[in-house]
């Protein structure tokens, strides 16, 4: 058995180890030490990373109680080892871990709604709960937890004896088999978990809670903590600020100038819609017998289909509708069905065309300029 150095002391961030095994396996090396300060993926928390002398630990799990330190090259068993973990990974895991402890906590006590699911990403933290909570609810929980940072409480990590245990009110996400280990937070949250959490809650500096979508009747909830949190915050100062100033409006009012730039944009375009329209119905009119193909700008398939339909409607024949510029358009070709696949299939041969159809109407896009779709037709 591997002795924890992490639970005893989860600010450790070098300790010396004995090798006990070194195999190869799928993923490069799978080592075991007599005792680790690496912790191994659980309760959510992904595994250390860092160096094992100088090779490359890149990731730390646990299987059947055995935990295996994963490394590009093998050790020497029972070599004397130095392990040095990546603490600032680490303890940005440290910060958003506890900080959910506290959120869940709150959260539980506050509406009554269980932890069903965590997940601690590289950088942010998704947790999962059993019933849907509004807007208010999560600002609510969210000042609350914020004040629970502020007042720097201690958070400790014990395994109770049975009796303790069985008279301790405290939240587990699943049942576990084992010892278990509480970790609380004080006037907070008690709640069974196997992971290294900070000290004391000052050093988790800011909790902010972000999105959030439905899940299965319940509620996920992105969450980031910390340098986490702060990192966020530039990013979102940054863009508000570049926002407003291109709105020429105040940062809590550019949501507004926003939405009323939206639907001045709608109404714009629905404008432009009917002028193009009417540009297609007056481009119609003045084409006579000789037209057998038109260009108009702006057009999607669907106006192309519409204009080559009704040239073929007043005057017979095979006619065209081309949207584009340079050696590029989109088109549309309408003609009596037998006469248009004959049409098509040298049309295709003499240009280059990708498109098809049938029932009389093909469509698609030609690579050649104006002057020879025109000498074309
Ligand atoms: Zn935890």
């Amino acid at each position: 058995m591997t002795e924890k150095l992490y639970e005893k002391d989860a600010y450790i961030k070098e300790f010396t180890a004995r090798v006990l095994d070194c195999k190869p396996c799928e993923r490069g090396f799978a080592v075991t030490l007599d005792k680790t300060a690496f912790f191994p993926e659980g309760g959510g928390q992904a595994g250390d990373k860092g160096i094992i002398d100088d090779i490359n630990v890149f990731d730390t799990r646990i299987e059947n109680g055995v935990i295996y330190h994963y490394t590009d090259k093998p050790l020497n068993v029972g070599a004397t080892i130095t392990g040095k973990i990546d603490f600032d990974r680490r303890f940005g895991f440290m910060q958003n871990h506890t900080g959910e402890h506290i959120v869940s906590g709150i959260a539980h006590k506050l509406y009554g709604v269980n932890n069903v699911g965590f997940h601690l990403g590289e950088d942010i933290v998704t947790l999962d709960f059993d019933r849907e909570l509004t807007r208010e609810q999560l600002d609510e929980i969210e000042r609350l937890a914020n004040s629970k940072v502020w007042q720097n409480l201690p958070v400790t990590a014990y395994y109770p004896i049975d009796e303790e245990l069985n008279n301790t009110d405290y939240r587990s996400k699943k049942e576990i088999d084992g010892a278990v280990r509480l970790v609380e937070i004080k006037d907070t949250d008690i709640c069974a978990c196997c992971a290294p959490h900070v000290k004391s809650t000052g050093e988790i500096g800011l909790i902010k809670l972000l999105d959030t979508e439905r899940m299965r009747g319940g509620i996920r909830i992105a969450l980031k903590c910390g340098a986490f949190a702060l990192d966020d915050y530039q990013l979102k100062y940054k863009n508000i600020s570049q926002i407003s100033a291109l709105l020429s409006a105040k940062q809590e009012n550019a949501a507004e100038v926003v939405k009323k730039l939206d639907e001045k944009y709608t109404l714009e375009k629905q404008k432009t819609n009917e002028l193009k329209k009417k540009i297609a119905e007056l481009t119609i009119a003045v084409a006579d017998e000789n037209t057998r193909c038109l260009f108009i700008d702006d057009c999607d398939v669907k106006d192309l289909q519409l204009i080559a339909d009704k040239l073929h409607k007043k005057h017979g024949g095979i006619r065209g509708a081309f949207s584009g510029s340079g050696e590029s358009f989109a088109f549309a070709i309408c003609g009596e069905d037998n006469e248009l696949q004959q049409f098509f299939k040298k049309f295709k041969s003499e240009l280059t065309v990708r498109g098809g159809g049938r029932g009389g109407m093909m469509q698609g896009t030609v690579i050649a300029t104006k002057e020879n779709i025109k000498l074309f037709f």
